[in-house]
Parts: structure tokens; sequence; C-alpha cells
């Protein structure tokens, strides 16, 4: 469902992307692995319409994405988890999701999925009226993801679930992404936990220095030196 081909990326001088290809696959897992400033945040941006792409194609249910502006990538079925969450920290956890809501169109549309998200995020239902800075870092992540999901999204990127939290909360951001697989939502998945994402994903992609050094299925992969090789070394 999403296809990226030779996708790249400048920052002024800096090439950060040269030509990464790759697929998320209707109702699957794609993970993203590689080193600090392998490109990892700078591909998923670019599917998101947060970085300009200077050449290449990303391609979305056969609908070209480059040059859309952010929104509208969103409205077309794709929700995105930022790294480091960016709740807005000042607004309460209902406050969130409404500001997610209002993206939509229809508002008792908005309405039911804000409701559903209460039910699926227990705990954000009993803090929906706390300012969302003052939760932890796993339950703004809960709150990140819900918001995401505000969208109805077909295919989610997140960018790092796992990063910062304490083990036990990491198992269950892993536990609800594997939940959201369950239930057919495809995901392009950026971490650093390799063990959880070879667990999760279908299909492995690692960067190193902007470009694919290693790409196959997880099985492939969880079992080959390669993928330890490339990612430490990288
Ligand atoms: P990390 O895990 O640290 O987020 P990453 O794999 O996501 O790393 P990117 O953040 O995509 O990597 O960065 C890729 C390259 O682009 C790096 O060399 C980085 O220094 C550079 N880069 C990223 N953002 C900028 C920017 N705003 N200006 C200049 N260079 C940047």
């Amino acid at each position: 469902m999403l296809t990226v081909r030779g996708l790249d990326v400048h920052y002024g001088s800096v090439h950060a992307l040269k030509g990464v290809d790759l697929e998320v696959a209707r109702g699957t897992v794609t993970a993203l692995l590689g080193a600090n400033g392998a490109g990892k945040t700078s591909t998923l941006m670019a599917v998101a319409g947060a970085r300009r792409a200077s050449g290449g194609a990303i391609e979305f249910e056969g609908r070209a994405l480059i040059g859309m502006r952010p929104e509208a990538i969103i409205r077309s079925g794709i929700g995105v988890v930022p790294e480091g969450r960016r709740v807005f920290a000042s607004l309460t956890v209902e406050e969130n999701l409404r500001v997610a809501g209002s993206l939509h169109t229809d508002r008792a549309e908005a309405e039911r999925l804000r409701g559903a998200m209460m039910e699926r995020f227990p705990i954000l239902a009993e803090r929906r009226t706390q300012r969302a800075g003052l939760l932890s870092g796993g339950e703004q992540q809960m709150l990140a993801i819900a918001r995401a999901l505000m969208s109805a999204p077909r295919l989610l990127l997140l960018d790092e679930p796992s990063l910062g939290l304490a083990p036990q909360m990491v198992d269950r951001v892993f536990d609800l992404i594997a939940e959201l697989k369950a239930e057919g939502l495809a995901m392009l998945l950026v971490e650093q936990n390799v063990p959880l994402s070879l667990e999760i994903a279908d299909r492995v992609v690692v960067l190193a220095n902007g470009r694919v050094s290693v790409a196959g299925t997880a099985e492939e992969l969880a079992g080959s030196d390669l993928i330890r090789g490339a990612y430490l070394a990288a």
C-alpha cells in the first residue's frame, strides 16, 4: 500500500537520504532500523509530508504523495506518531484528542472516534481532564498514538515509540502495536529496539548513512548476522 522509491532528502548541503526504497504491504508492519543519524526520521517525515523530498517517489494506495501537504496526507489515510510524542502539554488529554478530531469534517465521526479512544485507552479516560504534560512518558506515548488514530488511518507511521520509556511501558506500547496490527492496521515503525521490532515486523529495512544496507523479511533477518552487523556497524 506504501511504496517508496529512490527517495532523496537534503538538508542544505547534507545529503541525508540517498535513494531509499521500501514498502509496506496492506495490514503488515515494516520496521525501519539503523543507527542514530542513519536517516530513519527523515524517511518517515518525507512520507508524512513534513520533509521535502528532493528526489524519488512515494506512493500510497496508488496516489503520489510528494508535494502533498501534511494535512492532506493525514486525510488520505496516514496517521503520524512523531518522535518525542509531541503532545500538546498545556492541553488536557481530552483537548488533545479534540484537536486531532477537528481534522475530521464529520463531527459526529470525530466524537465517535474519541469515545472509542477512551474505551481503548482506560488510562486516558481516567486522566481525560489532566494536562497532557503531567502524564508519564508512557501515557504520553499512548496519547500520541490515540491522537494519530483519531484520523482513522489505514497506515500508521511511528517514530521510536519506545524511546525513553520504562521497560514495562515498552511492553505495553508493543502490545498495543500488536493489537493494532491484528486489527489490520499497516505500520511503518522506526525503532531502536531491534528484538521487539523483529518480533512484530513482517519486513525489515536497515538504513546506514542514508542508504538501505539490508532489507528482507523479519524471519530472514532474525536469524542472520547481517542485521546485527549492519545495525551495530552503522
Ligand atoms: P535518530 O535516530 O538520531 O533520529 P535518524 O536515523 O532518524 O537518527 P535522521 O534524523 O533522519 O536520522 O538524520 C539523517 C541525517 O540528516 C543525519 O546525518 C542528520 O544529522 C541529518 N539531519 C537531520 N535533520 C537535519 C536538519 N534539520 N538539518 C541538518 N541536518 C539534519
